[in-house]
Formats: structure tokens, C-alpha cells, sequence
């Protein structure tokens, strides 16, 4: 396993400085974010890519719950209702976005 290319930046989750950071794939989806190593080690994701996978939590499998969704919604004070009316308004944008392209053609 190869070292970890750890620099100095801001966490894309608590948002702090950090001497150590890490960019690496997010476990939310193909994307990557800088993680601090206490966000990294703890699991906790950027709010935003939690609801940007479109999932409401009742539709997240219980692994994903406890080891990611559950730690992430804590460290950001979300409630489970939060969250899902987050999911929801994201649906309701896309819809009317999709919508909007639709009727321009
Ligand atoms: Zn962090």
C-alpha cells in the first residue's frame, strides 16, 4: 500500500486548516474531496455530497448508516428530517430543471 500524499489545506468537511490533509475518492460516490485526517479517520463526509447521492435515509443500506450517514449527520447537527427534506428539495430542483430543459427544445 502506498503512503498517503498527506499536504497542508482545508478540510472540505469542518472546513479548517489543517497541516495534514488528504485528497481521496469520497465514499458518498465518484467524486474526491480534501479530508483533514479527524474527518477522514472519523468518516464524515461533506453535507452536500450526502445529500447530492439522492438518496432519502430510508433508502440508505444499514452499513452506509452506521459508518458514514449517521457519524456525517451528527458532526453537521442534521436531523434525519433535515436531511430528507434537503434530498427532497434537491429532487424538486432537478425535476424543474429538467422541466425547463424539456420545454426549451
Ligand atoms: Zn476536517
Amino acid at each position: 500500500m502506498s503512503k498517503p500524499n498527506l499536504e497542508k489545506g482545508i478540510c472540505a468537511v469542518c472546513g479548517k486548516e489543517s497541516e495534514y490533509t488528504h485528497v481521496c475518492c469520497s465514499a458518498c460516490g465518484a467524486t474526491s474531496y480534501r479530508y483533514c485526517l479527524q474527518c477522514l479517520n472519523a468518516g464524515i463526509e461533506p453535507y452536500s455530497a450526502l445529500v447530492g447521492m439522492d438518496l432519502y435515509y430510508d433508502q440508505v443500506n444499514d452499513n452506509f448508516k452506521d459508518y458514514i450517514l449517521n457519524p456525517s449527520l451528527k458532526f453537521h447537527n442534521k436531523t434525519v428530517e433535515q436531511f430528507n427534506a434537503d434530498v427532497k428539495k434537491l429532487d424538486d430542483d432537478m425535476r424543474a430543471y429538467f422541466e425547463q430543459q424539456r420545454e426549451g427544445v
